[in-house]
């Protein structure tokens, strides 16, 4: 019989996390890498070199491949022969594990969890608790698979309860646009098939935890009529042109899960939830030998692309920039910001906008006229980091304060991911004001142009404070120019119906 040792478990869930914070797994990567051979839209091709940049900075620094480190999501498998040497329950051991992961002191990962989800909101501070999902089976092991799921990703899940003679692959090719960008693709979509509406939902998430195959699958030909499903989803996915971050281009998912269940005879529950350019996650087993040791990834795997400012991008300074300069940039157009910009997400917003809109001023050191905003929640900084990783946050969260803050507080353009609303794109031509795209995925390699940084507002809102950020050539992409075009409608336009003509390079199935 095993004897698991509440300190291995507790040490194996914090080494696992803290793994999965700067290691995507190689499968992930060479996936990625092959998405970025075969790009030919030069934004989605330029926001993969970043992604896959910061993937390996990440790997050689020990730092989070995204600001948002995410929910803590696991899966456990107890062997019904395992004796356990622990004086707490299994959830509490594994909340232990996020906790001392998650407060590490060389790698502080950034606290997202809040209690009381539907009023205060106020954060636990250690990212726990965990969500985790447990089943007993035959055996004398415990197999652990430790997911940080980021919630740019998961608020795209969507849940349907289709009629059985409807079409699973309509219905998930329908939804997909729908998401947006806000999901930071390229990813995978997870999608759980049968049982009743939360096993849907428990299929598609437990379908992401598996390793990426799909050259492996087109090589050697669907032998199911899952894989077939899984085939056909990928292939008029990516054939919508959505592309890398929305902006248009050839692949949008790198593959595609599928988990099904027996379910009733009237029903077809099908739920899908993407999973993003931070795809993290790992497997490990305890069997009473001690805790779990995770090996490094060979980084001889990972592309050789790195990243750097694109001669061809256009250099912006910020300080004194101006609404004729603002309205000089183009849908598309690639620019390197370098100079002072604020910070701001939901909770600011929300302070900022209540004493605009009932005419109070603002608090001192609060002036946003003339000035870029950057929608971020910075992990905290360690050693002599600036900042630490600060990817954009998803916009249109922001859509319903954006009008005032163009008008009212005088705010001259905004830095965040993904696409706006079609009110606040209305709002930024009339405005004659910008949205600028940064790339999610790609916060560890967006804070290296971070020089200087310090609160100037709402110091007590901790990660989602105002700062002011002194940065250099800061690389975004021009999402909504002043005239109101927005690359995420023109770009998925132009490479709509161009995968389909595309051979996606495979290897060997094995
Ligand atoms: S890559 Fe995008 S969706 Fe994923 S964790 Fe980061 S910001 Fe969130």
């Amino acid at each position: 019989m095993s004897v698991i040792r509440e300190d291995d478990l507790i040490a194996s869930v914090a080494d696992a996390l803290q793994y999965i914070s700067y290691y995507h797994s190689p499968d992930f990567i060479a996936a990625m890498g092959r998405a970025y051979e075969l790009e030919q839209s030069a934004p989605a091709r330029d926001a993969i070199a970043q992604i896959l940049t910061n993937s390996r900075l990440c790997a050689e620094g020990h730092r989070p491949i995204c600001q948002d480190t995410g929910i803590v999501v696991v899966f456990v498998e107890v062997g019904m022969g395992v004796r356990w040497d622990s004086s707490c329950d299994l959830e509490t051991m594994i909340n232990e594990g996020v906790r001392r992961a998650y407060l590490d002191p060389d790698n502080k990962l950034r606290g997202s969890i809040v209690a009381d989800p539907a009023g205060r909101r106020l954060g636990t501070g250690d990212n726990t608790p965990a969500v985790i999902h447990t089943a007993l089976v035959p055996g004398e092991r415990v197999e652990i698979t430790v997911a940080a799921k980021g919630g740019g990703s998961e608020n795209k899940s969507l849940l349907a309860m289709l009629n059985p003679s409807d079409s699973v692959a309509d219905w998930v090719v329908g939804a997909v646009p729908e998401m947006g960008a806000g999901w930071c693709p390229p990813g995978m979509l997870g999608i759980g098939i049968g049982g009743s509406a939360e096993k849907a939902m428990l299929l598609a998430k437990k379908a992401l935890m598996q390793p990426i195959d799909m050259p492996a699958l087109i090589a050697r030909g669907p032998s199911s009529k899952l894989e077939e499903l899984r085939l056909e989803i990928y292939r008029r996915v990516n054939d919508l042109g959505i592309g890398a971050q929305g902006l248009g281009g050839l692949t949008t998912v790198l593959d595609v899960k599928v988990l099904d269940y027996p379910t009733h005879a009237a029903s077809l529950p099908v739920a899908v939830i993407p999973n993003c350019a931070a795809t993290r996650h790992v497997h490990f087993t305890l069997d009473g030998s001690g805790r779990a040791v995770l090996t490094p990834p060979d980084l001889g795997q990972w592309p050789r692309v790195a990243w750097t400012p694109d001669a061809s991008a256009r250099r912006v300074s910020l300080d004194g920039l101006t609404r004729e300069q603002v309205a000089t940039w183009k849908a598309g157009e690639r620019l390197l910001l370098s100079g002072k910009l604020l910070t701001g997400r939901d909770a600011a917003h929300k302070r900022i906008c209540a004493l605009l809109e009932a005419g109070k001023p603002l608090p001192d050191g609060l002036d946003f006229r003339g000035r870029v905003i950057y929608y971020v929640g910075p992990v905290d900084p360690v050693g002599t980091e600036v900042v630490g990783p600060a990817g954009p946050t998803t916009a249109n969260r922001m859509d319903r304060f954006t009008d005032t803050m163009l008008g009212k507080a005088g705010l001259l353009a905004m830095v965040g991911k993904a696409e706006r609303g079609p009110q606040t794109v209305e709002s930024i031509r009339r405005h004659r004001s910008a949205y600028l795209i940064a790339v999610g995925g790609a916060a560890f390699l967006v804070s290296q142009a971070i020089r200087a940084s310090r609160v100037v507002g709402f110091a007590e809102l901790g990660m989602e404070a105002v700062y002011e950020f002194e940065v250099r050539d800061m690389p975004v992409t021009v999402a909504v120019s002043s005239e109101g075009e927005s690359v995420h409608e023109s770009g998925p336009l132009a490479y709509r119906g161009k995968f389909a003509g595309i051979r996606v390079a495979v290897e060997p199935a094995g």
